[in-house]
């Protein structure tokens, strides 16, 4: 637990972020147009709420949640052509000068190895890795919920009440932002959504376009080796039990994240 990592201007502008689309959601747009005393206001503001809470909970465990570092006992295994001394050597880091596991890469920001590592993001203050990318990838899902549900009810209260000419600018600058909010977060979620179903990380992603391009000038074919099926893919990832695919502490199915099947094991 880092709790250090919330004194940081991109993190606490997140949490700013998500306490006015939530005062706005509730006591502008729901309260205007339906009147929170009412079902429908009640019930859209309990949806909202949950959605919300789930939201800001993922984003916690996503920034206080170590994002994977090696285990200081990891010895690689040394297989293949070549003398065993050489291909331990190549597997070292060599910035912090320790082994690195398959899909390890080392963040210069954290300055250290971070196991399949996806990205170091700056929103969270801390790197999406091994650890924290089913918290992360829940919080992209709980976001992008809330922001398309306060989307619709943006639009309901554009069309339910009567809004005044002073408030007018306000709808413009809040509509503006929470179109941009909702696209960003809609892309964020799909480019997610296609490197679990590939099992990919976006490190990987790009190394693998290379890899192809390599492949394709010397008349081969490439294919990302950790990519079995959709199914285990996912699996992998959000964990075993379906039910608690969205719950971000839900973790136990993730080990020790050096090792990772390939498509060889299973063949
Ligand atoms: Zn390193
Ligand atoms: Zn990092």
């Amino acid at each position: 637990m880092r709790p250090k990592r919330f004194l940081s201007l991109p993190v606490l502008a997140v949490l700013l972020l998500m306490m006015f689309v939530y005062y706005t959601t509730i006591f502008v747009f729901i309260d205007g147009s339906f009147d929170l005393q009412s079902s429908n206001g009640t019930f859209n503001a309990a949806i909202f709420t949950i959605l919300a809470s789930f939201a800001v909970f993922s984003f916690f465990v996503c920034v206080l949640s170590d994002p994977g570092h090696v285990p200081s006992s990891y010895v690689p295994d040394v297989e293949g052509q070549g003398s065993a001394k050489d291909n331990a050597e190549r597997k070292k880091c060599d910035k912090c000068y320790g082994y690195k596991p398959p899909r390890t890469h080392h963040c210069r920001v954290c300055k250290k190895c971070v196991l399949k590592m996806d990205h170091h993001c700056l929103w969270i203050n801390n790197c999406v890795g091994y650890w924290n990318y089913k918290p992360f990838f829940v919080f992209t899902s709980y976001a992008t919920l809330a922001s398309i549900h306060s989307m619709i009810l943006f639009i309901c209260s554009v069309f339910l009440m009567d809004i005044g000419s002073s408030s007018k600018v306000f709808y413009v600058m809040y509509g503006t932002m929470a179109i941009g909010l909702t696209t960003t977060l809609l892309t964020l979620f799909g480019w997610h959504v296609y490197l679990i179903l590939h099992n990919m990380t976006t490190i990987e992603y790009y190394e693998g376009k290379r890899a192809k391009w390599l492949a394709m000038k010397s008349g081969q074919s490439y294919r990302h080796p950790f990519n079995i099926s959709p199914y285990k893919n996912i699996t992998s990832v959000l964990g075993p039990n379906m039910l608690k695919w969205l719950c971000p502490t839900a973790v136990s199915h993730l080990k020790e994240g050096v090792s990772f099947p390939t498509l060889r094991d299973s063949s």
